[in-house]
Formats: structure tokens, C-alpha cells, sequence
């Protein structure tokens, strides 16, 4: 008698961080003109934590810059799906080897670099940090193998939410009305998240239901935002406005059916409120007009999570801001050198596994209006 038994059970969940970490920001939330293509993990304002291969797999691409997803890594899993890690503080050191030799080569601070380093199922990729972003934290998406498409990472990993969505409001709007909701996954109540479905009901028949399994990334279908959660004047601007094109008579009633990415579900009967929704108007930008060039404050030290020494120099900012690809750091020989930006505070950052402290350091950098201001300066002071 044979029996086949199975080991391959209950492995434990992927934990990108490899520790228990919670969400600060869910898949599909609004970024206004579009939304948001992954999940956000804390990492309680600390950086360094490792950041964990779901698999065996390649990294295949990796990108270094000062804005947008900071330092960031493409990883190729077993199942060819792609996992993109962002705001990273530091890569893996092969990576990270490449990643020098390639800014070095551009004399360019933003780099990126298609690469084949193969990893094992639990390796450290890099480690998370807040490059691109303030606060510290992890940007995962979680991608189909030909990269258009950004699927829920939830579905990977545990994405703790016990709290069930809360449906506020409803009124007439447009074509049709819209439902306010506010999905919290923790106490305190602090980041309010997206929902994953939402279904509507008048006299028990269907009028409208939707569910955020997949979010395409063409910029057409990103757009598509704008329709359905859409800009209204809203004095209260937690939450989330949701359209719903159907046609009900104001003052009757509708029942709400939202459910969160853990499966909590909120069914609540609200009346719709006459003449209460307005459309918001665009937020006007103003333009300011610059003539001062930037200008640097007191350079000082620190260590980095890694123990690595830091000269850390203020950027004083102008009215239109710093325009990072014009900053230039050289030494003494015309050697040009790695550095960083911090966004919060604003700061440029040089290591001294990238430049001699003891000597003297030239810089030069400009602001968006094109004001200029060149400086020598030293670490060592
Ligand atoms: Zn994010």
C-alpha cells in the first residue's frame, strides 16, 4: 500500500519584509489623476529593513533617482510575474556594484539598468528607505509577466484589515449618484484605504457593481479614475467619492454593499440627498516667479541604518525648487560623484565610500528657473 503525502502544505505566508509589517496604502487608491498600482508597507519610520524574494528569480531591472520611485528593482519571479520594490534605500550589493559603475560611466545620478542576477526564494534583493518619497516605507507592485497590467500583491501576502469599509453619504450626481466610503484597516484610524467591490441595490435589484481585481497601466486607462472617483466640492475629504451611473430619484433609498481586500464587507441603507454634490473646481496652480538662486546650508554628518558615514548638505530652496538633474558634485581631479537627494528634509547626500571627506568638493546646481550658484566646499569642517 502506497500513500502520497503532500509536504509541500502549509508554507508560511510571504512577508516581503520578512516580519509582520502592516499597510499604509492599498491597491487602487486615488493619487488624483490616477491609481495607486500597488500596496504600501510600513516600516515605522525606519529604513533598512531587508526586502525578501517571493521566489526564485531574476532581478531584471533596477533604476536609481531622486523623484517618483526613488531607487528602485524589478524582480522576475519563478511564476514570470513581476514584482517591482520601490523607494529603496540601498540594493544588493550586486546590484548596487552595477548600479555605480553605470552612474560613474553617465556622470548621471538617475541611472537604470536592464541586468540578469539571479536570486533564491528569500534573499535580500535591497532594503527599503524613503528614496523619492518622505516617510520611509515600501512601495510593492505586484505585475503580469508582460508588465502592462498591476495586479493586487494582496493576493500574494497577508494584507491585515479588520476593519470593514464605512459608507457615509449618497446623493444625486451627474448622470447618475455617488457614494462616499472610507475603508480604515487598523486602529488608530490614521490612512484611509480603497475598497475592493462595491455592489448597489434599489428594491433588491442589481444597479451597479464594480471590483478592483486589475488596474492597466495605459496612461488611457489610468484616466479612467477621473469617472469613477470623481472631484466634488467635500468639506469632510476623507473617503472616497464613488459614481455610480444609474438613474434613482433623489430621497429614495439605495443599499450600499462595499467590501475590502480581506474580505470585510459593510451593507448599509442610505436616503440620497437632493442638491447636495457639487463638482469640484481645478485647484489653481500659481506661478511664481524666481530669481534667486539656491543656496546651501551647513553641511553635517550622519550614519546611515548600514553604518555608513554621511556628509550631508542642505539644499536652501528657491521659489521654483531644485532642478536635480543639473546638480554636479566633482573632486579635486574633475572626478565626478555619486550622491543623493533627500526630498524631506532636502538635503544632498555624499558617502564616503564615494568620496574622500578630506578633501575639497566642488559643486555647482541650479534651480527650475535656471538661477545658478557654483561653490567649493568641504566635508570636513
Ligand atoms: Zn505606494
Amino acid at each position: 500500500m502506497f500513500f502520497a503525502i503532500s509536504l509541500a502544505s502549509a508554507a508560511s505566508p510571504y512577508q516581503p519584509l520578512g516580519r509582520v509589517a502592516y499597510l499604509t496604502s492599498s491597491f487602487g487608491e486615488s493619487r488624483g489623476t490616477r491609481y495607486h498600482a500597488g500596496i504600501d508597507f510600513s516600516t515605522d519610520m525606519e529604513e533598512g529593513w531587508p526586502v525578501i524574494a517571493p521566489s526564485d528569480g531574476v532581478v531584471e531591472f533596477a533604476a536609481r533617482g531622486a523623484f517618483g520611485y526613488g531607487r528602485y528593482i524589478k524582480f522576475k519571479a519563478k511564476d514570470e510575474h513581476i514584482w517591482v520594490f520601490a523607494h529603496l534605500a540601498e540594493f544588493n550589493k550586486k546590484i548596487d556594484d552595477l548600479i555605480r559603475k553605470e552612474m560613474l560611466k553617465k556622470e548621471k545620478a538617475s541611472v537604470q539598468l536592464s541586468l540578469k542576477i539571479r536570486f533564491k526564494k528569500g534573499d535580500t534583493l535591497a532594503y527599503s528607505g524613503s528614496t523619492g518619497i518622505g516617510n520611509p516605507h515600501l512601495h510593492i507592485e505586484y505585475r503580469t509577466p508582460d508588465g502592462k497590467v498591476a495586479l493586487n500583491p494582496c493576493k500574494k501576502m497577508t494584507c491585515t484589515d479588520t476593519i470593514a469599509p464605512s459608507v457615509s453619504e449618497a446623493a444625486p450626481f451627474d448622470s447618475g449618484f455617488a457614494v462616499k466610503i472610507v475603508d480604515y484597516s487598523r486602529e488608530p484610524l490614521e490612512n484611509p484605504m480603497s475598497i475592493y467591490s462595491l455592489d448597489i441595490y434599489q428594491n433588491k435589484k442589481l444597479l451597479f457593481g464594480k471590483k478592483y481585481d486589475s488596474l492597466p497601466f495605459a496612461p488611457k486607462e489610468m484616466a479612467k479614475i477621473k469617472n469613477d472617483l470623481i472631484r466634488v466640492e467635500d468639506e469632510e475629504n476623507i473617503g472616497d467619492w464613488h459614481f455610480i451611473k444609474a438613474k434613482v430619484k433623489a430621497n429614495s433609498k439605495v443599499l450600499v454593499v462595499a467590501k475590502d481586500f480581506a474580505n470585510n464587507v459593510s451593507k448599509t441603507e442610505l436616503m440620497l440627498k437632493s442638491d447636495y454634490l457639487k463638482f469640484k473646481a481645478k485647484d489653481s496652480v500659481e506661478v511664481l516667479l524666481d530669481t534667486v538662486p539656491p543656496d546651501l546650508g551647513s553641511v553635517y554628518f550622519k550614519t546611515d541604518f548600514a553604518g555608513k558615514l554621511q556628509c550631508r548638505i542642505p539644499v536652501i530652496d528657491s521659489l521654483s525648487g531644485l532642478e536635480f538633474n543639473s546638480v554636479v558634485f566633482r573632486d579635486k581631479n574633475n572626478k565626478w560623484i555619486i550622491f543623493d537627494y533627500d526630498s524631506d528634509p532636502k538635503e544632498l547626500v555624499i558617502e564616503d565610500r564615494d568620496f574622500n571627506f578630506s578633501e575639497q568638493l566642488s559643486v555647482k546646481l541650479c534651480d527650475k528657473a535656471k538661477n545658478c550658484m557654483e561653490r567649493e566646499l568641504s566635508c570636513n569642517n
